[in-house]
């Protein structure tokens, strides 16, 4: 897939490993399980959001901008990506973000929170209730008042442009597919925005590869399916490709959310537990705990045997450990 008339920024390592995960296979008594370490893009601790930061600061730095927007949960792990790439490019960066509930101190000040300060990012903490997105457009506005030149990216970075960089995401799992000759039976992403599971059906859809699986973080299944069809017909607009069989490509499950967004979950903290004692890997509470959980839950459902191979991508969001250390 040739991406080259979008302009695009280096600032993810790439492509990322993809790691066998050898005594959890055995564990499990299942098929082969492997991740894709997009947990280790590198820049500002890493994670998914780097891979559409590459596109959308891309346009950023063509069309001028001097400032940054985002918006996110308190502890966004794309705001924190996004301000490590704004600090790397020399941008100012405003992070809208809107606080839960919840009152540790751990939440209100550390894990993201703590490294969004550190790249030097202005904060905006919103109350639940209100709007982000309204608040983005007025800070936006004021901006321009002063004559500045704000460039603003939608929650997760999700959006035509943003989901590229799973198309490409899933051209690299294909080309490595190709190099190590374990052809992908499955491949399994947390959800959310549903920039990342778009991309990665879009991608896909255009190389032939392996379906693609959601594990919702939030939402319904109805829901999460709608999002990141949206967002997969995005990035093939784009691309000038219209397929109509999107919908179809798209599978998210919703057994893994519990209560909410970032409400813990048995079954994530066993997945924490299994990956940390297993293979030395660390996931996180929100994200990529309880998508992890239904990577297992795959594993151990029967419907794979032992010669097939099965994919998670790791999409990141480590620090958010230091956030909520009392999910673990
Ligand atoms: C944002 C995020 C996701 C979800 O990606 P979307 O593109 O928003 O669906 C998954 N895992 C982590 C760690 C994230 O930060």
């Amino acid at each position: 897939m040739d991406l080259s008339r979008f302009p695009r920024l280096s600032l993810a390592r790439l492509p990322t490993p993809i790691e066998p995960l050898p005594r959890l296979s055995v564990h499990l008594g299942g098929p082969r399980l492997y991740v894709k370490r997009d947990d280790l893009t590198g820049l500002g601790l890493g994670g998914n959001k780097l891979r559409k930061l590459e596109f959308l600061l891309g346009e950023a730095r063509t069309q001028g901008a001097d400032t940054v927007l985002t918006v996110g949960a308190l502890q966004s792990n794309h705001a924190r990506q996004t301000a490590a790439a704004c600090a790397r490019l020399g941008l100012d960066c405003e992070l809208i973000l809107r606080r839960s509930s919840h009152v540790t101190e751990a939440y209100l000040h550390g894990g993201n929170v703590l490294l969004d300060r550190l790249f030097g990012a202005r904060l905006h903490v919103l109350a639940a209730q209100d709007s982000r997105e309204d608040f983005m457009a007025m800070r936006a506005e004021a901006l321009r008042g002063e004559g500045r030149r704000p460039y603003c990216i939608p929650v997760g970075g999700s959006c035509g442009l943003g989901n590229l960089g799973y198309v490409v995401c899933a051209g690299e799992i294909m080309a490595q597919s190709a190099a190590s000759g374990v052809r992908f039976d499955a491949v399994v992403a947390a959800t959310g925005s549903g920039g990342t599971q778009g991309g990665l059906v879009a991608g896909m859809l255009l190389e032939g590869g392996a379906p693609v699986t959601g594990i919702a973080v939030e939402g319904s299944r109805r829901e999460q399916e709608a999002l990141a069809a949206a967002q997969a017909f995005e990035a093939l607009r784009l691309l000038g490709r219209n397929h109509a069989d999107v919908v179809e490509q798209v599978t998210v499950l919703e057994d893994f959310v519990g209560t909410g967004y970032a409400r813990p979950t048995d079954s994530m903290r066993e997945a924490l537990s299994l990956a940390a004692r297993f293979e030395g890997l660390v996931l996180d509470p929100v994200y990529t705990g309880k998508a992890f959980a239904g990577f297992i839950a795959l594993a151990r459902s029967g419907r794979y045997d032992k010669e097939q191979d099965l994919l998670f991508v790791h999409t990141g969001g480590t620090p958010g450990l230091f956030g909520y250390p009392e999910s673990v």
